[in-house]
């Protein structure tokens, strides 16, 4: 099947089918379908070919995206996953819940007019078929290196590191604290962006190339150490986890939980766990009048996860307006259509409650001038509050990063002045020889796409770093 390209000047922009809202109510499955081949080829064909391709300009990975929509209009699909996993290693990750309407998509040149080239939807379609057809196999290692790298963390940054370096042939060794592989894919995001099997396949191909993971291995001080001397290069990729606080002085009222505990527990239900905390109601929102504080992707995936847990209603406050919200607007669409309530520049002032909250006293926001970042600032505005009803409140005010040099015991670790580790930003190493950083613990809470693009930058950095050290050695 052939598809002549420029398709945009008379092809409607059309997205796979949208569960309907009223299943989603109770429904945890992944909300968006997936193209038949002809819709594939028909809508990858909308591309304009433009000569300067800002979607690949604008994505984190450079994915050649212009070269795969015209593979996959000509019906080429195998060469079309051979590119784009060429230059990522997770795409069928990164098609269902990078924020394409923030990235590629957003800066489609026919979007000013004609709406995008649907680009996720077709990566997600080009990698699905490759798994279907079995074109996505497990690394085969020609000769092994003889060198080892220990990795610390299993999310999206420690496994494209991992994928990369063993393709290189050294062993590789991951290492994280929880007892599954993933990270904030498995455990933070929930199933209705990203369906768990998805995380579940691509860590058994991992561990079929050959990859060693050790689970429920929490990294302190001594194991630091013990990983130091037993691996040629070590890579630090953990992640940030420190909830931000309110900042309401000395509350001390139960049912103010954080975003991630919330997450874990319901993403922990569903893949069949016993977690007594949802169980005894603690972290469930069934019947319950829910307030999520923020305006980022957690908080989106907490009211959404709280709709689906059947809460009698959710209201989101976020202090700025609608479009100010650092989350994606394809989460708040999906939000509000399912029923949640947001109210635009509110911030908690007080919680109010016997044992257990009952009300947030709300102080109504106003904007002010741009700060220097681009964005503008919020100040209150005085004498302007009100009451919101509320059975449980979830704060999802982003997250910082762990004491790392506290934790290992390794006080010459540099941190930034943000709390993250620093990193030469050329060789990726850290202020220990032979240590290295990728992802959100260097960068601070990203994306999914940045981990990606940061554990292959340190991937490269540790192989060069370790071919070097060995060829001083033998010289
Ligand atoms: C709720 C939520 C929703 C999100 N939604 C999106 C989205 O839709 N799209 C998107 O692109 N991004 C999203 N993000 C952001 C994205 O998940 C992160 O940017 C990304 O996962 C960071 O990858 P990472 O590998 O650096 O860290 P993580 O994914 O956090 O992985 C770090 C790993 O290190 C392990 N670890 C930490 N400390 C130790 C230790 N001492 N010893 C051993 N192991 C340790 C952890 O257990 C974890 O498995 C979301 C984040 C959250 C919280």
């Amino acid at each position: 099947m052939t598809n002549k390209m420029l398709g945009f000047t008379n092809t409607e922009q059309h997205y796979p089918e949208t569960m309907p809202v009223a299943a989603r109510e109770s429904n945890f499955d992944e909300i968006y379908g997936q193209f038949d081949p002809a819709e594939a080829a028909v809508q990858a064909a909308r591309c304009s070919q433009c000569g300067i391709p800002f979607c690949q300009i604008h994505c984190p990975l450079s994915n050649n995206i212009p070269d795969w929509l015209k593979m996959t209009a000509d019906g080429r699909l195998q060469e079309a996953y051979e590119l784009s996993s060429a230059t990522n290693n997770f795409p069928e990750i990164c098609g269902r819940i990078c924020p394409q309407d923030k990235l590629c998509e957003g800066n489609c040149v026919i979007e000013k007019g004609f709406k995008s080239v649907t680009i996720g939807s077709v990566e997600k379609y080009i990698t699905e078929t490759a798994f279907a057809n079995g074109w996505v196999k497990p690394i085969s290692v020609g000769s092994e290196s003889g060198f080892s790298v220990g990795i610390i963390g299993a999310g999206p940054a420690g496994l494209a590191a991992a994928d990369m370096l063993r393709r290189k042939g050294h062993e590789v060794h991951v290492y994280d604290r929880y007892d599954r592989v993933g990270g904030l894919l498995i455990y933070g995001i929930p199933n209705f962006k990203l369906e768990k099997h998805i995380i579940q396949r691509r860590h058994h191909l991992l561990k079929e190339s050959g990859i060693r993971f050790h689970l429920g291995h929490d990294t302190d001080g001594r194991a630091f150490d013990e990983m130091r001397g037993k691996h040629d290069a070590v890579l630090i990729a953990t992640g940030v986890y420190k909830s931000r606080e309110i900042e309401i002085p000395d509350y001390s009222l139960d049912n103010i939980v954080p975003a991630l505990d919330y997450l874990t527990a319901s993403n922990r239900k569903g893949l069949g766990d016993s977690v007594p905390e949802f169980d005894n109601g603690y972290f469930n929102a069934e019947g319950k009048e829910i307030v999520v504080i923020g305006g980022g992707d957690t908080a989106m995936d907490c009211v959404r996860t709280a709709v689906r847990q059947g809460a009698k209603k959710v209201t989101c406050l976020y202090r700025r307006d609608r479009i100010n919200m650092p989350g994606s607007q394809r989460e708040v669409k999906n939000a509000e259509e399912e029923g949640v309530q947001f109210v635009w520049l509110s911030a908690p002032k007080a919680f109010v409650g016997n044992k257990n909250v009952q009300q947030i006293l709300v102080q109504r926001m106003r904007l002010v001038a741009h700060e220097a970042s681009g964005r503008q600032s919020v100040v209150p505005v005085e004498g302007e509050n009100f009451a919101v009803a509320a059975d449980m409140v979830i704060k999802a005010l982003g997250f910082d990063a762990e004491d790392l040099p506290t934790l290992f015991a390794a006080k010459e670790l540099k941190l930034s002045r943000y709390g993250t580790v620093e990193v030469n930003n050329r060789t990726m190493m850290t202020s220990i020889p032979g240590v290295f950083a990728a992802g959100d613990i260097v960068r601070g809470a990203s994306l999914v796409v940045w981990a990606i693009r940061d554990g292959r930058d340190a991937a490269a950095a540790i192989h060069q770093h370790i071919m070097t050290q060995a060829r001083s050695i033998a010289a």
